[in-house]
Parts: C-alpha cells; sequence; structure tokens
C-alpha cells in the first residue's frame, strides 16, 4: 500500500493537487510542479517525461533511461490512461498528460511502491486530466503571447518606416482626432497643421480624396487626403509633403525657358524696324532721283519712327539690366505730374488714333511732384501704351482713362482702360520678368514681356506699390500709389 496516502486524506490530497496546479504558470514549472505532486503522493525514486512522436519515444530533458520501457511508453501513450507496470522490487507508473486526445506527453515514475489503491489511481487520473488542460493553456498563452509578439513587432517595423520618410502622415478621426502621427508630423512647420482642419472637413464631407498645394514662410508644401472607412468609422489620412525643391527647380526651369523666348522675342522685336529701316534707306540709295519729295518725306519718317522704336526697345533693355544689376538710381526733380502725363498724352495720340483709342485726361491742374521724371515718363508711357496696344479689336467706344489725385502726401495715378483684360491667373504674373500672357488675342500683339516688370521696379524704387484689378474681356485699372517727395533743402 503507498504509505504517504495513509497520511493524508483524499480530499486533502485532492485540494493539494488544485493548489499547486493554480500557482503554475509558465511551461518549465508545469514539469517541476508534475515532480512534486507526484512527490506528495508517494515515494519516487526517479521520474522522467516522454514524448512519442512516430511510435518512437523521446526523453524532453533528455535523461537516461531502460530502453526496454519504450513498448510499455508506446502503449500508454495509445492507451490514454494512467497505468502501472509492476517489475521485481519496484513498479513503473505512466501518466499520459492529454487534453481533447492530444497526449502532450507521457508522465513516468519508478517507486518501490508495489500495491496502488483506487484512491491513488484516480488521484493520477486526475492530475493526468488537470496537467494535461493547463497544458492546453498554457501553450495556448504562449501562442497567444507570441502572436502579440509578432504584431507588436509588425507595428514596429511599420512604425520605423513611416517615421524615416520625410512625409508627415497623420490619419484623423472623424471627431478631429489623432489616430495615428508620424515622427515628421511633430515637426511640421506653424500654420500647417491649422490648415489641415478645412481640408478633413472637406475631405469628409464630399467622401473622396483631394490634393493641394500651399505656401507657408516661403516653402512650399502638397497636401495629399484620402478619405478611409475601415469597420464603419470614417477617417482621413493625410500626408504633407515638402516641395519646395522641385518648385525652385521648376521655377529655374519656368525662368530659362522665359529667358529663351525672351531672347528669340527680343530678336524678332529689333529685326522688325531693323528690317524696314534697311529697306526704306536702301531704296532711297538705288532709286532717289526717281523719288519725288513727298514719298522721300514719307520714307525718311517711317525711319524716323522705327528708329525711335529701336532706341526704345534698346532703351528697355538697358533698364532692364541695370534694375538686375541693381545699379539704377533715380534722380528726383520738382515737376508737374499732370503737365507730364498731357506729354505723353500728346506724343501717343497718334498711337491710339491708329488704334481707335480714346485717351481721357482731363487735369491741368498744377500737381506738384518731387521725383524721378524720366522714369515715371517711362512707368506711366508703358501702361497708357500697353492699354492702347490691348485694346479690344471687337469693342466700339475703346477708351483708356487716367486720373491722378493727392491723398495723404501720395501721389495717386489710375490708368484704366476698357481693352482685353487679363485672365485671374495671370494677374500676378504680369509684373514679372519675361512674362506674356499667352492667348489668342495677345499672340498677335508684339512684345517683349518686360515692360510691367520695368514699371513695377521703378514704382518702388520710388517707395511706391502697383496694384492691378482686371477682368478678363471687360479691361484692366493700373492703380500707381507714391510717396509725393520732399524736395532737398
Ligand atoms: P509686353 O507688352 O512687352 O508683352 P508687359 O510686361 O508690358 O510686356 O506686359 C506683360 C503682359 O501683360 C502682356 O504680354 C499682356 O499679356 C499683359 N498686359 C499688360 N498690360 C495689359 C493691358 N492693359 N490689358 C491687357 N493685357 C495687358
Amino acid at each position: 500500500m503507498v504509505e504517504k496516502l495513509k497520511d493524508a486524506s483524499f480530499y486533502s490530497n485532492l485540494s493539494n493537487i488544485i493548489m499547486e496546479i493554480s500557482k503554475v504558470n509558465d511551461l518549465d514549472s508545469a514539469y517541476k510542479t508534475l515532480s512534486k505532486i507526484t512527490g506528495t503522493l508517494m515515494e519516487v525514486d526517479k521520474d522522467f517525461f516522454f514524448k512519442v512522436e512516430d511510435d518512437k519515444v523521446k526523453e524532453i530533458f533528455k535523461t537516461a533511461y531502460n530502453s526496454d520501457i519504450e513498448d510499455m511508453i508506446v502503449w500508454a501513450n495509445d492507451n490514454l490512461d494512467v497505468s502501472v507496470f509492476p517489475e521485481e522490487n519496484f513498479s513503473y507508473i505512466f501518466v499520459p498528460i492529454f487534453s481533447l486526445n492530444k497526449t502532450h506527453f507521457i508522465y513516468t515514475a519508478i517507486s518501490k511502491e508495489d500495491d496502488y489503491s483506487n484512491e491513488i489511481m484516480m488521484l493520477f487520473r486526475f492530475i493526468s486530466f488537470m496537467v494535461g488542460n493547463l497544458f492546453e493553456n498554457l501553450i495556448l498563452y504562449d501562442r497567444i503571447l507570441n502572436k502579440n509578439f509578432i504584431i507588436e513587432k509588425n507595428k514596429n517595423f511599420l512604425n520605423s518606416i513611416l517615421n524615416s520618410t520625410n512625409d508627415s502622415i497623420v490619419v484623423f478621426s472623424e471627431n478631429k482626432e489623432i489616430n495615428f502621427k508620424n515622427e515628421k508630423y511633430d515637426q511640421l512647420e506653424e500654420g500647417i497643421q491649422e490648415r489641415l482642419n478645412s481640408i478633413i472637413i472637406q475631405t469628409l464631407d464630399n467622401q473622396h480624396n483631394q490634393s493641394e498645394e500651399i505656401e507657408i514662410n516661403d516653402k512650399f508644401y502638397s497636401i495629399d487626403s484620402n478619405f478611409l472607412e475601415f469597420e464603419n468609422e470614417k477617417n482621413v489620412l493625410i500626408v504633407v509633403r515638402d516641395i519646395s525643391g522641385t518648385k525652385e527647380l521648376e521655377k529655374l526651369k519656368k525662368v530659362d525657358k522665359m529667358k529663351m523666348e525672351f531672347l528669340s522675342m527680343m530678336s524678332h522685336e529689333l529685326r522688325t524696324p531693323l528690317s524696314a529701316i534697311k529697306a526704306y534707306s536702301d531704296t532711297i540709295i538705288d532709286s532717289y532721283e526717281m523719288l519725288d519729295d513727298e514719298t522721300l518725306i514719307e520714307f525718311f519718317t517711317t525711319i524716323q519712327s522705327e528708329t525711335n522704336h529701336l532706341n526704345r526697345l534698346l532703351n528697355d533693355l538697358l533698364d532692364f539690366s541695370k534694375l538686375e544689376l541693381k545699379t539704377l538710381s533715380l534722380e528726383k526733380t520738382k515737376f508737374n505730374i499732370n503737365g507730364l502725363i498731357n506729354e505723353i498724352c500728346n506724343t501717343l495720340e497718334e498711337f491710339a488714333n491708329n488704334n481707335d483709342v480714346e485717351i481721357i485726361f482731363n487735369n491741368d491742374k498744377e500737381l506738384e511732384v518731387y521725383l524721378d521724371r524720366t522714369r515715371m515718363r517711362q512707368v506711366i508711357f508703358n501702361l497708357v501704351q500697353n492699354a492702347i496696344k490691348y485694346s479690344d479689336k471687337e469693342k466700339k467706344d475703346k477708351f483708356v482713362k487716367i486720373t491722378t489725385k493727392m491723398d495723404n502726401g501720395n501721389l495717386i495715378i489710375v490708368i484704366e482702360d476698357n481693352s482685353i483684360g487679363i485672365k485671374e491667373e495671370d494677374k500676378e504674373k504680369v509684373f514679372d520678368k519675361f512674362y506674356r500672357s499667352d492667348t489668342s488675342l495677345t499672340y498677335e500683339i508684339q512684345g517683349t514681356g518686360v515692360g510691367l516688370s520695368i514699371v513695377k521696379d521703378m514704382v518702388e524704387l520710388h517707395d511706391g506699390t502697383i496694384e492691378l484689378d482686371t477682368n478678363l474681356g471687360k479691361g484692366s485699372t493700373f492703380t500707381i500709389t507714391v510717396p509725393r517727395g520732399v524736395e532737398d533743402e
């Protein structure tokens, strides 16, 4: 009879087994606890933990054992029940540890005991069942831990990818709370995060993706927002990219292209008057005797006007390069601005008549200013000339109207026309160097695209501003504001 059982009742043994098993929280201690529990029930000389795979027996802890018992172990594995094999001076007890018909291992003990009561057999069966379930749970728990570890690892991997990109990535929930953001998002320039608010609302409202480009502190950013619906939850994924480098390159390429166009336009602009001068002077030299006085005067007048045109073009070029090199300085004098405008109107009268445009300026009042007369002449001349040049052939009462007034020490000149007008998107660009509006209406009209850039630079040299209000098809209004200037003592 097993001695130990005598010491404790069946139920106290049972509760002891339950207590010991309930303390186990990992596989290693499960094996040790099993040894310990068996030791409390009977004298154990030695114990082993066998696994049977494809009818082959393996000892889990690689402890030496008598291979004669292998057949018994295989039998115990198939039998799925506690079995005792008595030998001469001792006995083997095999306890299969299994759950859901899967045997985890066969616990084997060598004991001097030779007689096993029903109670101890019941306790071993109970141990077999309990430890089997314990193993099942521990293995499942291990798998879950492993799975979580893999999920965590994948998450970290994805995070490190999302953090290594130069783009700022953020996901907002429907309530505009951040569900995810990468490190770059927190480093975004001030002002951008605020800008995102309206983009999130628009994306959620329209439920489709949208893109836009913004400029903040001289830097350009592209913002792409994507509508995401995940498990019935609406999200907005936003990617912000710094595209300043690309923009800068685009700008340089554009300036380069404009310069090439400018060169070809300039050659064309210079060649036209030159060809005319050459043709007329050749005719005069070759057929001087055959030409009457009237024709001669007509020819000379054309040569003179083409020479003037050439002169203006070259002056423009000279001014342009001076402005570029910042070597242009103002020579301020006291003069009557209304007088200057009347003079310009007279000079452009013929050009206006030829284009059927009326120049309206009715101001003979003396309005004294202290500015660079030549440069102011150039500015006003250029604007009035443009108004005539870009007049609308389709319109009947074509006009350019000039007004002047003083306001708080500032001279304000307004030049208004009902010419072809300028596209909204070209409004700022027309002041850029070499920029020419690209429409079927302007195609035919000659120009170099430097006029308005010179005008703007000259006005700014006078510490003034120039503003454009325009409507395509209707007309344009240029408003110049410059400090009237004070004469040096
Ligand atoms: P250019 O006249 O030599 O082309 P400008 O710098 O003077 O160059 O003008 C730039 C562009 O602005 C023009 O090509 C034209 O398209 C547009 N523009 C300028 N003035 C007017 C105007 N009064 N009405 C309509 N378009 C204008």
